[in-house]
């Protein structure tokens, strides 16, 4: 993948999270304060227009660091720095390549996962987007592992994310404004793992 290809990821996740966005917030107002899909759209829609500003010619890590740092500085609430951080720490991972293999972009992956259970300080099981985040960069490594091209990995990480979000219906909240219901956080959809899964088919989309 190269630069204008990651500028594409990110211009079809400011889609898929815009779309949904009235479905997140919902997800949101039943276990926090209803505005995950707000902040998505804003964040996304700010790395959108950074990019914009980018010339032609950017490689794919200042791509992600460019749409990290402009989520970063537009978006309130948990998921804004958490987001901002995942592809911030995605793009310093990637260097100065132009152009970027699926065990660089595991690599990515991984790093984004790292920055965000850093900042976050959130494992699996405590109901955050990390649910759907870590199952979906395993199975992304291991599909990259068995051979497959970048296509099949993407789809091994759509798959592994849903399955880690429907996961997170039945768990007690530890992480985040959900937490403070405790209980009553049960029988929910976490949003930060809907919105992640809609960013793992927005690479879907650009990876077939
Ligand atoms: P806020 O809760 O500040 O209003 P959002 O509604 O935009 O922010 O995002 C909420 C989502 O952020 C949650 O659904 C969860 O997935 C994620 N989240 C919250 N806290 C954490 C955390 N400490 N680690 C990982 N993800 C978190
Ligand atoms: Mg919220
Ligand atoms: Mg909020």
């Amino acid at each position: 993948m190269n630069g204008n290809e990651f500028a594409a990821w990110i211009r079809r996740a400011a889609e898929l999270v815009t779309a949904d966005a009235q479905r997140l917030t919902a997800l949101d107002a039943a276990i926090g304060d209803g505005d995950h899909g707000l902040n998505m759209a804003r964040g996304f829609g700010a790395a959108v227009a950074a990019l914009d500003a980018l010339p032609e010619d950017a490689t794919p890590g200042t791509v992600l660091t460019t749409a990290g740092r402009a989520i970063v500085s537009k978006t309130g609430g948990a998921s804004g720095p958490l987001y901002g951080t995942a592809l911030r720490r995605a793009g310093k991972a990637l260097g100065d390549v132009a152009d970027v293999d699926v065990t660089g972009l595991a690599g990515a992956l991984q790093a984004a996962l790292d920055g965000v259970r850093e900042l976050g300080r959130a494992v699996e099981g405590d109901k955050t987007m990390v649910d759907a985040l870590a199952p979906a960069v395993a199975a992304f490594e291991a599909s990259v592992a068995d051979g497959d091209a970048l296509a099949e990995a993407a789809q091994a990480a759509v798959d592994a994310g849903e399955a880690g979000m429907e996961l997170t219906v039945p768990m007690e909240a530890r992480k985040g404004r959900a937490s403070y219901l405790g209980p009553r956080s049960i029988g929910h959809l976490d949003p930060g793992a809907a919105s992640t899964v809609l960013v793992l088919l927005a690479l879907l989309d650009v990876a077939r």
